[in-house]
């Protein structure tokens, strides 16, 4: 078995007395159960990669126009993308993966004109949960009704704290439709964002920083996938496009058309994770605290 340098460093803690067998004993195990688990997915084909979370993005169409938007969606093109594009994108991952939780969010997935056919579509893949993240602005119209009630799709209201009343009457209407909701706070839980960094932030070339941004960053599980590409977040596969950089770490699912080689590099994808060059132009939960949804 290959140590890796944070293995090392817990054999250092461990002869040095700064942490108990007790403690050595349980990482030593969940290395272990670790790397059985990619060894069964790699040699496996049959066996899907499981992604507990899993984003899309429909497009960046917003009712809003947040200044701090991590994701620039006021400074992106006011669209969505092709709807036959997405549904292709889904199904190739939901062919190679287990999706515990997939995520559908924009912009504001609610004035996509598509949404109702995009849930129809996905409901019918081997993916336990939907949900759809909408910032509250919008209320659902009969059709989405209909669908989000009867497949047990749940509403995910951002906490903006600005349009509250708005929010507020979506969240009535999904109870009173028996509609599973929640409202989502942000990583700070008391409804203040973080500033990620804006359009000219410079690139951080100290890798090592880097590294540590990112090993710190909550969002990192936040598989996305957007536009043929799939990232570690939702801004990772899109600031490149504002931040005028060349992403990489990214994969771009329609350029493999190899099922089983796009299951192997989504695995070591997962299993070696570090920063992305998105990453570089980010500050991800280290920027100070900004008032919410400011907007242009
Ligand atoms: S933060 Fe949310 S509501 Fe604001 S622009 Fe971005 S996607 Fe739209
Ligand atoms: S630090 Fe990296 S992983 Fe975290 S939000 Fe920024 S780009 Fe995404």
């Amino acid at each position: 078995m290959k140590f890796s340098e944070k293995s090392n460093n817990y054999l250092k803690k461990l002869i040095t007395g700064q942490i108990t067998y007790k403690k050595i004993f349980y990482f030593l195990k969940r290395k272990i159960q670790y790397t059985n688990v990619f060894f069964l997915l790699k040699n496996f084909p049959s066996i899907k990669v499981k992604l507990k979370f899993f984003v899309v993005i429909l497009g960046h169409k917003c009712t809003l126009r947040c200044v701090d938007c991590a994701n620039f969606c006021a400074l992106m093109p006011q669209k969505f993308y092709n709807y036959t594009d997405i549904c292709n994108d889904i199904k190739t991952i939901a062919g190679i993966a287990k999706i515990k939780k997939l995520q559908i969010q924009g912009g504001e997935p609610l004035v996509y004109n598509k949404l109702n056919d995009i849930i129809k579509f996905i409901v019918k893949l081997d993916i336990d949960q939907i949900q759809i993240a909408t910032n509250g602005s919008k209320m659902l119209d009969e059709k989405l009704l209909y669908t989000i009630k009867n497949n047990n799709v749940l509403v995910r209201i951002s906490d903006y704290n600005v349009i509250k009343n708005s929010a507020e009457k979506l969240y009535k209407q999904c109870i009173t439709h028996n509609i599973p909701v929640k409202y989502h706070k942000f990583v700070t839980k008391d409804s203040y964002w973080i500033d990620m960094g804006g359009v000219d932030k410079q690139r951080n070339n100290n890798d090592f920083l880097v590294e540590k941004i990112y090993e710190s960053c909550p969002k990192k599980y936040c598989y996305t996938l957007e536009d043929g590409y799939i990232g570690r977040c939702a801004r990772s596969v899109v600031s490149h496009k504002i931040q005028k950089f060349n992403p990489s770490g990214l994969i771009n699912i329609r350029k493999i058309r190899d099922k089983n080689f796009l299951r192997k590099k989504l695995i070591n994808y997962i299993r070696r994770p570090h920063a992305m060059e998105a990453c570089h132009y980010c500050n991800g939960n280290k920027g100070r605290r900004i008032k919410p949804a400011l907007q242009f």
